[in-house]
């Protein structure tokens, strides 16, 4: 029976490819006429811009995507040692990247390093209710590591609020090691790196090159017919036993209604369309349209090389919300991957907006071209505004893994669970990430392949 998959960005592209792969009949629905969600990658006058995910980190599932993909020839590694900066009274200063260089750091005072010290020595017991990541940090290393550090690498990843986000749905790894060791240093020194299958590197931040939306693009393509573009699915039905599927997806293509029938449906939207699709039927699912999205802008710009005070290498820098800037972090695109910026320039993407500060991420283009390219001017010392400029918009980029999110998709998956051949995957499940969003994606895809009962 056909299993039709709703959404056609990485989560929904990679489980239709493993359903593909396990022999399942599938049919993919995508709204927008193109494929791949918000990863998107834009060349234009020679410059290579990321319209979303800047790079992403390897994971086992994704190198295998990749091999199977045949994209081997095209795929990028970034340095794992490019230095990493934080603005700090308008100044870079780098980020430690190991354990020594954190107590050799000028980023952090002597009391935050002896608390750094002695942690593993006194053994802690989290909180019996959900903490958030600002609770967490404050309680075992004080606030200095959470306003240098910690808040501005959540707001990086997250685009969020260090203050609502919940430690154990953002950052499960630090939550378990705490519960499990009583100490997150004991606990990240004794948990093994996860092996990368078929003898590939693990980790590292890497993209194509061409971006990103190569990876999206090729699913797309391998995927031909089984990916219906501009049909959005408006209502899900369940059909008596007997007829052709047990499902009825009710879509739209152009102005047209037009009901596909189905054995099984994963819904890969994003958390508000999974809620209205999903409530009639099961009405705890509705819950998931409570999940807020952080609205976020992307500005890149490509400058003239020697308009800069130096040379960028590196991964770029993050802002501490006490700088007072509007920048939440600037990649430098051309110093990670070649190829992104023409002969002489450098490529630098700026993220605005967040749960933080969330009427920055809607501002027009002008006002936001003007205001990311001052506050460059003032910590990159850049001369000259860009050459080449992209912004791109989304009102609702990243879901939140806000406090009470893990008792949420708890509730929504036992639920979910009665209603045999519903599933539901994407990035507001189990991590933003794009290789936990295949990861995720995969697993989903085996439990839809089996005949449910
Ligand atoms: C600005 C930004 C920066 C990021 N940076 C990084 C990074 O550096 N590294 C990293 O790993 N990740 C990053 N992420 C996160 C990562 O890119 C996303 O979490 C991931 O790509 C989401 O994929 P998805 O398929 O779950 O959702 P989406 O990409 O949102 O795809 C959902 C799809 O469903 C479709 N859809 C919606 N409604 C319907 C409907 N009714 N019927 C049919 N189709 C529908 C949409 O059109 C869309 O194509 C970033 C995200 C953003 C926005």
């Amino acid at each position: 029976m056909r299993i039709v998959v709703i959404g056609g960005g990485i989560s929904g592209l990679s489980c239709a490819w493993r359903l593909r792969r396990m022999g399942a009949e599938v049919l993919l629905l995508e709204a927008e006429e193109r494929a791949g969600g918000v990863i998107r990658s834009v060349r234009r006058e020679g410059a290579l811009f990321e319209a979303g995910p800047q790079s992403f980190l390897l994971t086992a599932a994704l190198a295998d995507l990749i091999a199977e993909l045949e994209l081997d020839d095209q795929f990028q590694l970034a340095d794992r040692r490019a230095p990493r900066y934080v603005v700090i009274e308008g100044q870079l200063r780098a980020v430690p990247l190991g354990p020594l260089s954190f107590l050799f750091s000028g980023l952090i005072s002597g009391s935050t390093k002896r608390r750094l010290l002695a942690e593993p020595f006194h053994r802690t017991t989290p909180p019996a209710d959900d903490e958030s990541i600002a609770a967490f940090i404050r309680r075992k290393f004080g606030v200095e590591l959470l306003d240098r550090l910690v808040a501005p690498m959540v707001a990086g990843i997250y685009a969020g609020d260090a203050e609502r986000l919940s430690l154990r749905s953002a950052f499960p790894s630090l939550h378990s090691w705490e519960e499990q060791h009583g100490s997150l240093i004991r606990g990240m020194f004794r948990s093994r790196p996860s092996g990368n299958s078929k003898g590939r590197p693990g980790g590292g931040l890497a993209s194509f090159a061409e971006g990103n939306e190569t990876l999206v693009a090729r699913l797309a393509d391998r995927l031909g017919d089984s990916v219906r573009r501009g049909v959005r699915a408006l209502a899900l039905n369940r059909v008596p036993t007997g007829s052709e599927g047990r499902f009825e997806v009710v879509c739209q293509r152009g102005g047209q209604r037009e009901p596909i029938s189905a054995g099984a449906v994963v819904i890969a939207a994003p958390a508000r369309v999974a809620a209205s699709l999903l409530a009639p039927l099961v009405p705890a699912a509705g819950d998931l349209a409570r999940i807020e999205y952080a609205p976020v802008a992307v500005v890149s710009g490509s400058y003239m090389t020697e308009h800069l005070k130096a040379p960028l290498n590196g991964f770029g820098f993050l802002v501490p919300r006490a700088e007072r800037l509007r920048i939440l972090g600037t990649v430098w695109n051309s110093s990670l991957f070649p190829g992104r910026a023409p002969e002489a320039q450098t490529l630098l993407t700026s993220f605005v907006g967040g749960m933080t500060d969330p009427s920055a991420g809607a501002m027009p283009d002008e006002p936001l071209y003007q205001t990311v390219e001052s506050e460059l001017r003032r910590v990159l010392g850049i001369l000259l505004a860009p050459r080449i400029r992209f912004a791109q918009r989304w009102p609702q980029a990243i879901p939140q893994y806000n406090l009470g999110h893990a008792e949420l998709i708890r509730r929504v998956r036992a639920s979910l669970a009665e209603t045999p051949g519903l599933h539901v995957t994407g990035n507001y499940l189990e991590g933003p990430a794009i290789g936990a969003c295949v990861d995720l994606a995969n697993r989903v895809a085996e439990a839809a392949a089996k005949p449910a009962g």
